[in-house]
């Protein structure tokens, strides 16, 4: 069935979305996004991903296009409009046609584009087996752009394996998953991801889960990692809005907690879906 779309102010049918030829996003990349889960009807997290929206515009140079209270109105307009009870809501922000030129035009309108996508975000999760490859991003990853050849290309090498996903890494040390932020579990039972800095996106997931760790007084370190500590690592798991908190069970071929999720991972991925369901919008 066609979904409905938001494109510049209308509610379409997809088919008859459309945007220009001339639009930077699609010639220059030069857009940001944002992914919002929705359960039960409901936006999880969505006053974080708004924030983050309106800081990576800032660091473009962009204007949010839309009021807040709009841009609110309208993903609830697309649960209605689309019966979404579970999945995620994406919104694109470019900065507009123009004619082609690498400096950025003074005067273009910007594109605002916002769709649904189901997704099972609350079925169990029987964990994913991951590859590590060289993380080949620019140097603002804490930018959400639209510009995802990379990591694109990259999940592309762990299909190739036959595994799921890949971590990145950087001199030596692992950024993040090609969608998603990256966790260990040490054998002590602290919960150890990479710190905030332009290396990594700054996971609204990341954040929830954090505090949501450190209320249940578990012991978080926040520094980079290598893949080797992470293949000795009790359990291992990575965090984003469209896959909550999920196990990694195999970090190049060799396995974790015994090829299934581990007891912390299950229990932290049961909490935060039920405090995701509690706290929705
Ligand atoms: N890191 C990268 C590179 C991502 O693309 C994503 C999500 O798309 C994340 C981390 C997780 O961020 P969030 O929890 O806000 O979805």
């Amino acid at each position: 069935m066609s979904r409905t779309v938001y494109v510049n102010g209308s509610y379409l049918p997809e088919e008859e979305a459309t945007v220009s030829i001339f639009d930077r996003g699609f010639l220059f990349a030069d857009g940001v996004y944002e992914v919002t889960a929705v359960l039960d009807g409901k936006l999880v997290d969505y006053a974080g991903h708004t924030a983050r929206l309106e800081r990576s515009l800032k660091e473009l140079k962009m204007d949010l296009p839309i009021s807040t209270e709009e841009l609110l109105q309208v993903h609830r307009e697309l649960i209605t409009r689309n019966n979404l009870t579970e999945g995620a809501i994406y919104l694109q922000i470019t900065r507009g046609a123009a004619d082609r030129d690498f400096v950025f035009p003074k005067d273009a309108k910007q594109t605002i584009v916002l769709f649904t996508q189901v997704k099972p975000l609350s079925a169990p999760k029987t964990g994913i087996r991951i590859i590590s490859a060289p993380d080949i991003r620019w140097g603002r990853r804490d930018i959400k752009t639209v510009q995802l050849l990379a990591p694109s290309m990259t999940k592309m090498l762990a299909k190739a394996e036959g595994k799921d996903d890949a971590w990145m890494v950087q001199d030596g040390f692992v950024t993040e998953g090609t969608s998603c932020n990256a966790y260990i579990v040490t054998k002590d039972g602290k919960i150890v991801t990479r710190d905030l800095s332009h290396s990594i996106l700054h996971g609204i997931t990341r954040a929830a889960v954090l505090k949501l760790a450190a209320e249940l007084d578990m012991e978080i370190e926040e520094r980079a990692f290598t893949i080797e500590e992470a293949q000795n690592a009790a359990e291992a798991f990575v965090t984003a809005a469209t896959a909550f908190v999920n196990p990694v069970i195999e970090i190049d071929n060799v396995e974790l907690s015994g090829g299934k999720p581990g007891p912390v991972v299950t229990r932290l991925s049961q909490l935060y879906l039920e405090e995701s369901r509690k706290a929705a919008v």
